[in-house]
């Protein structure tokens, strides 16, 4: 009976590394995009691998989730990011689901595994939510297959609609990176949004930084 409410908790939160709108350069149009926490993938030149630890980030409630997203009238759609979106399959199927019972939000989900292990071998929530989306980006990132890619970071990973939401409007973009964006936060931190074009960006990054008197602190 423990067991059953334990279970039944974890399921009205989702674990999140982060979570920014609206972000322009992870999907079409404005998006709210959640980074969720915990991921096993450990691929090498990871950009974020604060996400990896399971226990790492904060718990928020879904409704609060909910309500953030719905509080914004001019999103295009909502991005989960990672981490490993796959490994909260259950609460992120259930933040879509109370989501668009109010309102037609876009879908894109990120996740290290392939669609076809997903759909083959993937558990009931992991398919449930594959049902729900309209993109998914699929694949580790490969650091040695980097590209300037269009919302991925190495050329293995594929764009791939699992909807006609966006089926078409993807035939018309070209295939190259989106973008950045610095998202800064009143206590001077901040985060860049989107897939560089260059690997082990963050270090470049930091060192121009430091090339200009500016120690960033990670
Ligand atoms: S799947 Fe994504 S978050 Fe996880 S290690 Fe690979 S790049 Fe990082």
């Amino acid at each position: 009976m423990e067991e059953e409410t334990k279970e039944a908790e974890k399921t009205e939160k989702i674990r999140i590394f982060l979570r920014r709108s609206p972000v322009s350069v992870l999907g079409l149009g404005k998006r709210a995009v959640i980074w969720v926490q915990g991921c096993t993938h450990a691929c090498k030149g990871c950009i974020v691998p604060e996400s990896w630890d399971a226990d790492g980030g904060e718990e928020i409630e879904i409704s609060e989730l909910a309500t953030w997203i719905l509080e914004q009238p001019d999103l295009e759609g909502i991005t989960f990011s990672g981490g490993e979106p796959m490994l909260q399959a259950e609460g992120i199927t259930s933040l879509i689901e109370t989501v668009q019972s109010h309102r037609d939000l876009g879908i894109l989900c990120y996740t290290g595994y392939r669609l076809e292990y997903l759909q083959q071998r993937g558990n009931q929530h992991q398919q449930a939510l594959l049902d729900r989306l309209d993109l998914l980006i699929d694949g580790l990132y490969v650091e040695s297959l980097h590209g300037d890619l269009l919302w991925r970071g190495s050329t293995n990973q594929r764009l791939l609609p699992l909807s006609d939401r966006y089926r078409q409007a993807l035939k018309n973009l070209p295939d190259r990176s989106a973008g950045l964006e610095i998202h800064t936060d009143p206590d001077g931190s901040f985060f860049v949004a989107g897939v560089p074009q260059q690997p082990n960006f963050r270090d470049q990054f930091a060192s121009q930084m430091r090339d200009r008197g500016i120690t960033l602190t990670i």
